[in-house]
């Protein structure tokens, strides 16, 4: 762990004129809801021991991760596989206080790191939390996000976050704008990947291999977005300095959320088909991707060297990697 300091831009006054993302909507999220639809009440739908993120974070025989799983996001993709606490929201309003006790609690039960899942919306409730139990809390601070990050704010957090694991989705701004209504998704994720790989440096792991810092970069493969996703590598070989972040490349895309046969957005509304169900507003979304988009891209990363780090077998697209959010430990 490393020591801690405050920051304005964590500060709880950062409510008051919210740009906690690179939305920066600027809303007075102490009377209402920005564009991420949350107030600065920290809702949290799970806080529990989680054994599916990569093998240095959660542990492959015991331990596990502490993971605490915000509600809303900054971000609200389509596709998202925790649609249920993104999108919907689902959680329970807890205090800076409780989401402490959850840190400690946590580590009490063997965690090996407390995981802070989308908590962009809520940092300076959950910085105003870590402050509290600093002194006790001895396990590195994981933060696990969708990339959409604004470098200051990764800044601002050097002195809390340990290890950092964002998404890094898109390149492609048509993409991004489609499923994410975030058309400077690539801009800002590329920089915020930057600033965090200069705070922590290359990836240290202890004698358990379980990881003590570093950034692990995640990248999802997309059904017909094979093309963008071996852009983003290439972009990874030539700006992002070898050995200094672990890739984890995944496969384990399912149909979720808006784009899940018979579900739509409410802003856009697809067709009926002949049973009279909604059409997905995503159809090119309705499907796992296929072992040739998954290869063409898994072999392009080990054509350019992208090799350290984590790599899933495509037979890994699985529902059961998402969690139930039943409240558990909130
Ligand atoms: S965290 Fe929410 S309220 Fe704050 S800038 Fe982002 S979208 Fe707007």
């Amino acid at each position: 762990m490393t020591p801690y300091s405050n920051s304005n831009l964590l500060s709880m006054d950062a409510y008051k004129d919210c740009r906690l993302c690179p939305r920066q909507c600027g809303a007075n999220r102490t009377v209402r809801t920005g564009y991420c639809g949350c107030t600065d009440r920290t809702r949290v739908a799970r806080a529990a021991l989680h054994m599916w993120e990569e093998p240095c974070i959660s542990g492959t025989f015991s331990g596990g991760s502490g993971a605490v799983f915000f509600s809303g996001c900054t971000l609200g993709c389509c596709f998202c596989q925790n649609y249920k606490i993104s999108h919907d929201r689902f959680g329970k309003e807890i205090s800076v206080r409780q989401l402490a006790d959850s840190f400690l609690r946590l580590q009490e039960e063997g965690a090996y790191n407390i995981n802070l899942v989308t908590a962009t919306h809520y940092l300076p409730s959950v910085v105003s939390a870590l402050e509290l139990v600093k002194d006790r809390l001895t396990i590195p601070i994981v933060y696990n996000c969708g990339g959409y990050e604004r470098p200051e704010i990764v800044k601002a957090l050097s002195e809390y976050v340990d290890i950092w694991l964002p998404d890094l989705k898109y390149m492609d701004r048509s993409l991004s704008a489609r499923y994410s209504q975030a058309s400077d998704y690539f801009e800002q994720a590329s920089s915020a990947i930057r600033q965090m790989i200069d705070q922590t440096g290359a990836p240290v792991l202890d004698d358990r291999g379980i990881m003590s810092s570093g950034v692990i970069i995640r990248h999802l493969v997309l059904p017909g977005a094979r093309q963008d996703s071996i852009r983003l590598l290439r972009w990874m070989k030539e700006n992002l300095p070898k050995g200094s972040y672990y890739l984890s490349l995944m496969s384990q895309y399912t149909p979720a959320g808006a784009v899940k046969e018979g579900t739509i957005l409410p802003s856009q509304p697809g067709q009926k088909d002949s049973a009279g169900r909604q059409e997905s507003a995503y159809p090119e979304l309705s499907r796992r991707i296929t072992t040739y988009e998954y290869e063409s891209v898994l072999n392009t990363a080990l054509e350019l060297g992208l090799d350290m780090g984590y790599m899933q077998k495509k037979s890994s697209a699985k529902e059961e990697y998402t969690p139930p959010f039943n409240l558990e430990g909130v």
